[in-house]
């Protein structure tokens, strides 16, 4: 069935009326009657503040200061939404103003809680690198608990836009390349903060963002526009977006890029064709900060005027900090140019969250300090916030078995962030004002009862090597030597992009002076995002990839380092070996010129400098024990499309150690039209073994596992024959069958 008919038409801004019709399915008729008795009573002014969102002044305790005339525009309900607001005593206060306006409609209070709230854990990136749908959930849940425990409705995540590009720093945010394990991952953390759902006063609004196509900006580079056919935005790009609106997110963010030249905003073929229409959701869609102005700058509206013009026709609801709708939408109206609608739907969408949420029934819900002062930063908080974080490390390199560590060895810790307390966090994390402690590495392996040295050598940036005399002095006099390395928190995030990914200032020549002590070195990489480091990858014996972790991360780092934890994480992201090669993904198409990864072979499609295989693939990731993969079967060697086939084979722990495996399923369509992945992730299941021990993993393969987008956007599946790899990554392929799909 055809999916969704592309035409150039239905990819350009027509202005199509909007639908207004009678409460559609899966709607509440007591609260769409009640919006609609409400609707009647709103002037337009009322309505276009029930659009507009603002930025508060971001004080958190304390009577509310420098709001300018933001409190009166309150009381005067102009505002439906405050962004960069929290803590129960400071909420309280806007909601107050609400309630003496005429209307008493309650404000909806927004927050960037992207990777906890007061309980700070990995970065997004970090976690999708455990492939743990249970932990990634429950680091959400937790956020929400804490969150709505401290005044807050909304949370602008997550963000799960696929990216391809570590240049951009903003893949730090989301989980990595791939549509399979991002969808998943999007699921998780919507149910996770969205818990049982809206009017659970532990639950908060998710916001699915950047709607579409961020991740793809071109050279990396933030803001930029996106220029892509749309068969890959469809089979790549949206599938992540797709899942999070079935697990029932709230509301959608658009996004700052251009899509093939429509500004996100403005596009009314994501935000009402794609989202509302195709996909049937009833939430709301905000703009991202100042999107809709940003048209004028797009060059794509001569002024706001016509940009709210735009962004309203297109499906864009709420306007935050732009004030485009703020200040033109009721001329608009008036000037006949937008119908009230038009408006009317968009007020509708952002009530009935309000209503959905209880803010009706109490805009204090969420507003109780006791259980504010109980809930954040509990102990069992912590406690999972360090469970997460160990999950999320990746071991790279483990030559000799060099970790674990021996407790008996002395250690000197060596490096720019050994000691760095407010890189733990990373970015995106919540502003406590540094009132939260983040464990150091050098706390960590004290607290692990650690014999520690330390020398700094450098600092991340540094160009100079004045340091590095000390920092050999101080290995010399250990037996072994774990270095932290890498960015500092603010390298990546948001306005982020780097040109150059290697390991900045002079770190990598700070491990090359370590190395040449000939003393055992660990070198720690702490990053936002994949980096280039060959040289340490191919001279130091052993390296943990451990991103940003959270306020845990010192404890979590040693419970790894010292073997408390098997590490088990995978890459979400291809690292590459050089920036030349970005962007890089495992799911490539087949060329014409299919090589081996390694082969220079004349007139192959890589390069003539090196070989066009990564640094390390996606999927991967070592453990301290071996994983044998054996005895692959399926069920079938025919399918037809009604039919599955049952994927099973063993997997046996042959090391000393318990640990856990993510076996992972690819699929490839040998022939088809038109070109296709060499290899793309259809499964996943990671599982717990105990040394000598075999379990029976199985898969179950369906229709939808094999079907695709076609140039004309149609879902569809070709009969032919499909090659089944399973592997411990997407370069490790252990087992291999195939199968025909019959007509
Ligand atoms: C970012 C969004 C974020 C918003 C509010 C924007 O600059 O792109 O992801 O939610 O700011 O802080």
């Amino acid at each position: 069935a055809v999916i969704f008919a592309f035409t150039p038409a239905a990819f350009s801004q027509s202005k199509a009326k909007v639908k207004t019709s009678a409460p559609a399915k899966g709607l509440n008729p007591v609260i769409e009657n009640k919006i609609t008795a409400l609707l009647a009573k709103m002037t337009i002014d009322e309505k276009v503040g029930q659009l507009n969102q603002y930025s508060s002044d971001k004080v958190v305790t304390g009577p509310i200061t420098n709001s300018g005339n933001k409190l009166q525009d309150v009381k005067d309900g102009k505002i439906g939404s405050l962004l960069n607001v929290r803590g129960v005593d400071y909420t309280r206060q806007w909601q107050d103003a609400a309630m003496q306006s005429r209307l008493k409609i309650p404000l909806l209070f927004g927050l960037d809680v992207i990777h906890g709230y007061r309980t700070t854990f990995p970065i997004p990136l970090a976690e999708a690198a455990s492939w743990d749908l249970d932990a990634i959930q429950l680091s959400a849940r937790i956020a929400a608990e804490e969150a709505s425990a401290s005044g807050i409705h909304w949370t602008f995540a997550p963000m799960v836009d696929l990216a391809r590009d570590p240049r951009w720093g903003r893949v730090m945010e989301g989980a990595g390349e791939d549509p399979f394990l991002g969808s998943a991952i999007a699921r998780a953390r919507v149910i996770g903060f969205q818990g049982k759902g809206l009017g659970n006063t532990d639950a908060v609004m998710a916001c699915v963002k950047h709607f579409a196509a961020y991740g793809a900006a071109i050279g990396g580079r933030d803001y930029n526009s996106v220029d892509m056919s749309l068969r890959n935005l469809w089979e790549f790009y949206l599938p992540p977006f797709k899942a999070a609106a079935e697990a029932g997110a709230a509301t959608f963010m658009n996004s700052f890029n251009d899509l093939n030249g429509t500004p996100a905003s403005a596009s009314k073929y994501l935000q009402t064709d794609i989202l509302k229409s195709k996909w049937g959701f009833k939430g709301f869609v905000v703009s991202d900060w100042g999107s809709i102005r940003e048209m004028v700058a797009h060059g794509y509206a001569k002024d706001t005027y016509e940009a709210a013009d735009q962004a309203i026709h297109a499906g864009n609801d709420m306007d935050m900090e732009g004030r485009a709708y703020n200040n033109n939408l009721a001329k608009l109206v008036k000037d006949g140019k937008v119908s009230m609608a038009i408006v009317d739907e968009a007020v509708r969408r952002v009530l009935r969250k309000k209503y959905e949420l209880g803010l009706f029934d109490d805009p204090y819900k969420f507003s109780n300090a006791e259980r504010e002062k109980q809930t954040l930063n509990k102990q069992s908080f912590i406690d999972a916030e360090r469970d997460v974080a160990r999950k999320s490390m990746v071991l790279l390199k483990n030559q000799n078995q060099l970790l674990p560590l021996d407790k008996n060895k002395t250690v000197a810790l060596i490096g720019p962030l050994v000691k760095s307390e407010a890189d733990m966090k990373g970015f995106w994390s919540v502003d406590w004002e540094g009132k939260d402690h983040s464990v150091t590495l050098f706390e960590g392996m004290e607290a692990a009862g650690a014999k520690v040295n330390y020398a700094k050598g450098c600092d991340v940036s540094d160009t100079s090597r004045a340091g590095f005399a000390e920092a050999v002095k101080t290995a010399m006099k250990a037996d072994v030597v774990v270095m932290a390395v890498g960015e500092t928190a603010v390298m990546s995030g948001e306005a982020k992009s780097r040109s150059d990914i290697t390991l900045p200032g002079v770190q990598e020549e700070l491990i090359k002076a370590i190395q040449a002590t000939g003393k055992p070195v660990v070198v720690l990489i702490m990053a936002g995002r994949p980096l280039v480091f060959n040289w340490t990858a191919d001279h130091v014996p052993a390296i943990v990839y451990t991103w940003w972790l959270g306020n845990e991360a010192g404890n979590a780092i040693a419970d790894v380092l010292y073997g408390k934890y098997n590490p088990s994480g995978k890459l979400p992201m291809t690292f590459p070996q050089s920036v030349g090669q970005v962007p890089i993904y495992y799911n490539y198409l087949n060329t014409g010129r299919p090589s081996k990864d390694d082969a220079f072979s004349k007139y192959s499609s890589g390069y003539l400098d090196i070989t066009k295989r990564p640094k390390y693939a996606f999927g991967y990731g070592l453990s301290y024990t071996k994983f044998e993969y054996s005895d692959l079967k399926l069920s079938k060697n025919d399918m037809r499309k009604a039919e599955e086939i049952t994927v099973s084979f063993t997997i046996k722990n042959t090391g000393k150690y318990a640990g856990e495996e993510v076996a992972q399923l690819y699929l490839q369509d040998a022939v088809s039209q038109p070109v296709r992945p060499v290899k793309e992730l259809k499964g996943f299941k990671k599982l717990m073994l105990q040394p000598g021990e075999s379990k029976t993993v199985s898969f179950v393969i369906d229709k939808d596992k094999l079907s695709f987008y076609n140039n004309d956007l149609q879902w569809i599946t070709q009969p032919g024959k499909f090659n089944v790899f399973i592997g411990s990554a997407s370069d490790d392929i252990r087992l291999q069958k195939s199968f025909n799909l019959l007509d």
